[in-house]
């Protein structure tokens, strides 16, 4: 009888330490999302979409860029592009497996085949990219290449960020 109590109350202790990690680890991606979210307010100065992206290393920020398109008119220069080269120039290697990569918007085929190629291993993003993202345009593509993928942290922020873009362009 006493066994059974002493399973239940560990059993519970197990399930609140999970909820405490489990949110706590939501937590982190939030604030470093918000990190982001921040360079990607960046690109509004030279009219660009804004999209942000930050490179992490044992959960500290190596590198920060945003979309910098229309700032230099070049269709390559994209936030995670800039991150990637921002961080390979900061270590000193183009090996990025430790790190992990955060953008505020879905990537597109191009920055996925870049992050790919960087052997990033996760990929953490907040609002899906409805148009050019990785996802609508492959099947399994970060599957294929065992890459760890979260999404929807800070969605809201970031569509926020993106529609009010794109209204002041109509206006
Ligand atoms: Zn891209």
């Amino acid at each position: 009888m006493f066994e059974i109590g002493q399973d239940w109350k560990i059993a519970a202790l197990k399930t609140s330490l999970c909820a405490c990690f489990y949110n706590g680890g939501e937590k982190m991606k939030e604030k470093y999302m918000m990190i982001a979210l921040k360079e990607a307010k960046k690109s509004l100065k030279y009219n660009d979409v804004p999209v942000g992206a930050i490179i992490l290393k044992n959960n500290k920020v190596v590198a920060k860029s945003y979309n910098k398109k229309e700032k230099y008119q070049s269709a390559t220069r994209h936030a995670e592009i800039d991150v990637i080269e921002k961080a390979s120039k900061k270590l000193n290697t183009w090996h990025l497996d430790d790190c992990t990569i955060y953008i505020t918007m879905e990537p597109c085929l191009m920055c996925t085949g870049a992050i790919i190629q960087a052997r990033i291993k996760k990929i953490v993003y907040a609002t899906d990219n409805n148009k050019y993202g990785f996802s609508k345009q492959t099947n399994n593509l970060l599957e294929k290449n065992n890459i760890n993928i979260t999404k929807n942290i800070l969605k809201e922020e970031s569509i926020k960020l993106l529609q009010d873009f794109f209204k002041n362009k109509r206006q």
